[in-house]
């Protein structure tokens, strides 16, 4: 049913205003409190569920997991390790804010057994990290890398935000040049979405003149793609690099429709059953934990995708990754051809310059990658 395993920590040390991710902050009893609570899901999930196979990965996401004590994470993997069991070569990744870490914490999370480390820089640049809302600085980031180092962690992956308000096509470029001057594993590059319901949507509305047009955020895209690929590094998911052997295995799995299991408030999974199934739990943490209490997985409705649904995630998913999708692939799963299933709209959507074969695969463009998001309605049934 699964072979990777997420835990959701909600926990912040104070809420940054662009953020919707499920997250608020908290006191060291709520987070005593939760990692209890986590414990006992996955207790309750592992009566429910059935690993394929010891775990190939455990990630740890927020929120900010690195609030969480190292003795918490330590007991988390203990337990999926007893109920689940760990592949030898397994992922472990926490990510971490680079406000909350110094390097005793961090070797205290690498003996807890955390291989990879996915730090939220975001930005270098001290007035866009002010911002943003960030606890920390860009100096605090560039110490926290080095800490990590120190720290014998060997695989560490830097998050950058652009198009940020204010943002300038030459401070993008420093920025990517500060992230590359530290030799990180893996670089993960995100334009600012503008969410709903937070504050930065009252701040910069749609079409904010504060906010850098569509031409510049191109222009950052295109910028963050030549510097990082002359610098090495494979730009093997829209908005993901990493050094040859270092991707993230963990995120390549939900591109290529691994089953994983959420646990957390807010925390989705999907099986693998029939063509899959997709359920979620509840992002009020307090829901979340009163049904843990009774003794009751939290997750809502349980939705089983059709062979339909599931043929068109296959191709908006794997489509995300720069090796693209293949026919076997896809044959395997479903005893046809994507081009039996999609050809109409794999011709209109190559003729128009979005997609284009490489070898016997089809991945996107350039521009199909900054049009991603219309090439993927287009596959919906
Ligand atoms: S640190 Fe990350 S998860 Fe927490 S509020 Fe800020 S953006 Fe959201």
């Amino acid at each position: 049913m699964f072979t990777r395993l997420y835990l959701h920590i909600p926990f912040c040390r104070r809420k940054c205003p662009y953020c919707a991710f499920v997250s608020r902050e908290s006191t060291a009893a709520d987070r005593d409190g939760y990692a209890r609570t986590l414990l006992a899901e996955m207790g309750l999930a592992a009566q429910a569920f059935t690993a394929e196979r010891a775990l190939e990965s455990v990630y740890f996401g927020g929120g900010t997991p690195s609030l969480l004590a190292p003795r918490q994470i330590g007991r988390l993997l203990e337990r999926a390790e007893s109920l689940f069991g760990l592949g030898p070569q397994a992922e472990i990744t926490l990510e971490a804010n680079p406000g909350t870490v110094d390097q005793e914490r961090l070797a205290a999370f690498r003996s807890a057994g955390v291989n990879r480390l996915s730090l939220g820089v975001q930005s270098f640049h001290d007035p866009l990290l002010k911002t943003l809302g960030r606890i920390h600085s860009g100096a605090q980031a560039q110490e926290a890398f080095r800490a990590a180092r120190t720290a014998g962690f060997t695989d560490i992956g830097i998050d950058l935000i652009h198009a940020l308000p204010g943002q300038t096509l030459p401070m993008w470029r420093r920025e990517l040049e500060q992230a590359l001057s530290l030799g990180p594993e893996h670089i993960s590059v995100y334009g600012l979405t503008v969410e709903e319901g937070t504050p930065f949507a009252v701040q910069y509305g749609e079409d904010s003149p504060l906010l850098p047009d569509e031409d510049l955020a191109v222009a950052m895209f295109e910028e963050a793609d030549s510097l990082l690929t002359a610098a090495g590094y494979e730009h093997y998911e829209i908005a993901n690099y990493a050094l040859p052997g270092r991707r993230s295995a963990h995120n390549s799995g939900y591109w290529r429709r691994d089953g994983y299991l959420g646990l957390g408030c807010g925390a989705h999974s999907f099986l693998r059953k029939g063509y899959g199934v997709r359920f979620g739990n509840p992002a009020d943490l307090d829901a979340y934990m009163e049904a843990v209490a009774q003794g009751q997985l939290p997750h809502g409705e349980e939705q089983s995708l059709t062979r339909q649904d599931a043929m068109a995630e296959f191709m908006f998913l794997g489509l995300r990754m720069a090796d693209g999708i293949g026919d076997d692939g896809f044959r395997q799963e479903f005893g046809v051809s994507p081009d039996e299933t999609f050809g109409e709209i794999l011709a209109r959507l190559t003729a128009q310059g979005l997609l284009e074969p490489a070898g016997t695969r089809v991945r996107l463009t350039r521009r199909g990658m900054l049009l991603s998001n219309q090439v993927f309605a287009r596959f919906l049934p």
